[in-house]
């Protein structure tokens, strides 16, 4: 067993008490090796797969979503991005040899990934399996050792993931901890070499200020309201198609949803009739009944949606269910950027609809509010296309479709400016819970003298002469 000495810090591990196994475990090395990476990333693959049914039905438990959709956007994607990492993980962490200056010859340079630490991550419970096992695959991969905070408000999965990884992972060396508010700024007392954080832009400056005080290096995966731009040059059809999966999946409780649409004048009305038809077509004539249409998480946020609904003014009749937090597919029509459905992220199943008469009016509008996660466009004009990627500012792009960014393993993950900061997914999530060491090695001769003081004044000329001649 080596000697670990507490730094005065690490006091507050009393408080939880495997993280002073964690660090041990850390300490001792074994999740540097590869074949440990591996063995865990294929062990919370059996979890994914062995316990799919449990993971569905607390889930649904939680508000209501399908198993369709479950796996589609929790489990079904996680398994991809084991899969991805392990075919990639060995050739991440090789060493990057460097070619080196003449001056600095004879000499070899490298630098490696190498795990911070014991890490933290803090998920939201809008896809309370995905936000928590995501950045666990890829501190995983890193090599780190880790413990997971699931949301308090989505309990049940909670529990599941509480379960499932203490039965599957290395218990020395991941943990999960399951608390609310209290329990994790008490957590947040206690020094992590890693935060990784997914939730609002409040909670998020919080996790910010407690990071500060260890000088510990975090990534916030933060929200914002996320725009659809819909161009005259498109097929509508498709274009409300996609919109309308887009945002009521998880009754528009998906970060990355499109917050609200931006249409050309000319094709207003002809989306409006589309989206209308594709809400029908998707979840029948009256989506209560619909297996396919999840609920809003908790009272709270289903009042805050109702009070946002009763100041608007919806296109139809929209039907609400206190007892079931229940919020139909709502589309809010006639809205200006000014209205307070504009002044925050709806997080839910409703809808503005925005004229523009051109695109430049459409992007000044944008551009007038923070940075988005994500800004979609629906046109087949390459020279639109070109257009609102360079004279927009977001996260990710998603052109003729939408959240589908995000699924792509091979695409960086994550916010700018008050949607957040860092990426994840594929290497991006293994560079984000590594650190780059870099190791020089030199000989020790020749040893000239040049280098030494004292400098006098012709020492001096030739140090410089031959410092900018090789540089
Ligand atoms: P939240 O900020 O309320 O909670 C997130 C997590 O922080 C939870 O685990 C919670 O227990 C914890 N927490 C709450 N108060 C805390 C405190 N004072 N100190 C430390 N931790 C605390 O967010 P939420 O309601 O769970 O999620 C919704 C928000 O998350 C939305 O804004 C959404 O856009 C955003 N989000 C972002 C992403 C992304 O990938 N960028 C993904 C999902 C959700």
């Amino acid at each position: 067993m080596p000697d670990i000495s507490l730094h005065p810090l690490m006091q507050k591990d009393q408080d939880f008490p495997e993280l002073a196994v964690l660090r041990e475990t850390f300490e001792r090395g074994i999740t540097r090796d590869f074949s440990w990476r591996c063995a865990q990333l294929l062990a919370l693959e059996a979890f994914l797969i062995e316990r799919e049914q449990d993971i569905a039905g607390a889930v649904y438990e939680d508000f209501r979503k399908s198993p369709a959709e479950t796996f589609l956007t929790e489990t079904g994607y996680l398994r991809g991005e084991i899969h991805f990492v392990l075919k990639h993980l060995k050739s991440w962490m090789k060493p990057h040899q460097v070619s080196i200056p003449l001056i600095y010859q004879p000499a070899k340079g490298s630098y490696t990934s190498e795990p911070y630490g014991v890490v933290l991550i803090i998920g939201a419970w809008n896809y309370p399996l995905n936000l928590c096992l995501a950045p666990l695959i890829s501190a995983i991969a890193a090599g780190n050792c880790a413990v997971v905070k699931p949301s308090e408000h989505a309990p049940h999965t909670a529990k599941v993931i509480a379960q499932g990884l203490g039965h599957y992972l290395d218990r020395n060396a991941i943990s999960v901890f399951e608390g609310g508010v209290e329990e994790t700024k008490a957590l947040l007392e206690n020094r992590f070499d890693y935060l990784f954080f997914t939730g609002s832009q409040s909670i998020g400056r919080e996790v910010m200020h407690a990071a500060a005080r260890h000088l510990t290096p975090l990534t916030l995966e933060l929200g914002g309201k996320c725009p659809c731009i819909v161009d005259e040059n498109v097929d509508l059809t498709v274009a409300a198609r996609r919109i309308v999966w887009a945002k009521f999946l998880n009754a528009g409780q998906t970060c990355i949803a499109p917050d609200y649409v931006m249409v050309h004048k000319n094709v207003e009305g002809e989306l409006l009739l589309s989206i209308q038809d594709a809400i029908a077509d998707f979840y029948g004539d009256d989506p209560r009944v619909s297996p396919d249409y999840p609920r809003i998480v908790n009272k709270y946020h289903f009042h805050r949606l109702e009070k946002l609904l009763s100041r608007s003014s919806p296109s139809r009749e929209c039907i609400t269910e206190p007892h079931d937090y229940y919020i139909a597919p709502t589309i809010l029509q006639g809205v200006t950027l000014e209205a307070e459905v504009m002044q925050s992220e709806i997080f839910g199943p409703l809808l503005p609809v925005i004229s523009y008469r051109d695109l430049g009016e459409a992007l000044e509008g944008i551009g007038r509010g923070s940075k988005p996660l994500a800004i979609y466009l629906f046109s087949s004009d390459l020279t639109v296309q070109e257009r609102v990627v360079r004279q927009s500012r977001s996260g990710g792009v998603c052109i003729n479709d939408l959240l589908f960014q995000a699924s792509v393993h091979r695409l960086p993950f994550g916010g700018i400016g008050s949607s957040g900061f860092g990426a994840y997914h594929g290497r991006a999530g293994f560079d984000t819970f590594s650190f780059q060491r870099s190791v020089l090695k030199r000989s020790l001769y020749p040893d000239p003298d040049l280098r030494y003081p004292p400098y006098g004044s012709r020492k001096f000329y030739f140090l410089k002469r031959l410092v900018t001649f090789f540089h």
